[in-house]
């Protein structure tokens, strides 16, 4: 795995100015480093169904689905997929919509009213759902649930054991200087250190939540480069938050990864893809 001798000449086909030339590479995890899509949104899934059937409502129908995270991933503001699960479950809770409605089939928006319902949420759903919702699902109850079907208990595997690398390359093998900027937990970082055999990633070039800087924050894009020193980063992300930490650090590039940013330009199937058109290096 190395450099290829031959960039490729001009990103100027990608929209790019011919002179960009990275001086670094900052990924998200979920989306871009590792394919989360079987975990995360299952742990929604699964968190919403026991939540429901636990408050005595009738759990008949999924509580979440690929079309929904779509939805809530295109909104900067939910990055946090326990807020997700807590801000679903109380936006459809019965107290929410008059007394008599509590089965899961008859609440559970379309990826069209979800959209209107979240339309008027800015960047803080948690503020947004309390000023607007009664909280009939706590949030630190929810989030519990949440890690307990993420992480897994006693017997049971956590969801995050479907998880798989979508880059086979070691960080090191890399032309340019890696770092990460996700809105995982360090401990949920070190998971997906060990699936992308990862594990001797530094600490330090890498931010996660526990740091306190959430995005669509830009403040992770400039805590990486003030400490390493770096002016242009390539940032790899696949949400609208990451578009939005980028623009509001507003140096380097961003590149979108996958299906849900399909509007953003340039946009690559994999973040191998990407690394192959924007600067010429292929993982063999
Ligand atoms: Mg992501």
């Amino acid at each position: 795995m190395k450099l290829q001798a031959n960039a490729r000449a001009s990103l100027g086909e990608n929209g790019w100015p011919d002179d960009f030339r990275p001086d670094c590479l900052i990924f998200d995890v979920d989306g871009v480093l590792i394919d989360s899509s079987d975990s995360f949104p299952e742990m929604v899934r699964r968190a919403v169904e026991e939540e429901w059937a636990a408050a005595g409502f009738l759990a008949d129908a999924p509580g979440y689905s690929p079309r929904l995270n779509s939805v809530f991933k295109l909104h900067g503001g939910f990055n946090d997929d326990t807020h997700i699960a807590w801000g679903l479950l109380n936006m459809i809770a019965p107290e929410n919509h008059g007394a008599g409605a509590c089965k899961l089939s008859g609440l559970i928006p379309s990826p069209d009213e979800l959209e209107r319902m979240i339309r008027t949420c800015g960047l803080d759903p948690v503020g947004w759902l309390r000023g607007n919702f009664k909280e009939t699902f706590p949030l630190g109850r929810v989030i519990e649930r949440c890690m307990r079907i993420y992480f897994g208990e006693g017997q049971e595997a956590g969801v995050y054991a479907r998880e798989k690398p979508m880059l086979r390359a070691s960080w090191r093998d890399l032309p340019l200087p890696a770092y990460v900027f996700t809105g995982r937990s360090a401990s949920e970082w070190d998971l997906a250190k060990a699936v992308l055999s990862w594990d001797d990633f530094p600490d330090e070039r890498a931010v996660t939540s526990d740091s306190g800087i959430l995005k669509p924050s830009g403040d992770g894009l400039a805590l990486i480069c003030r400490r390493f020193g770096h002016l242009s980063p390539l940032f790899f992300g696949d949400t609208a938050s990451d578009k939005m930490s980028f623009e509001a650090f507003r140096r380097g590039r961003f590149a979108a990864i996958g299906k849900i940013l399909r509007g953003a330009e340039p946009n690559f199937d994999s973040v191998g893809d990407a690394l192959f058109n924007l600067i010429g290096w292929r993982d063999r």
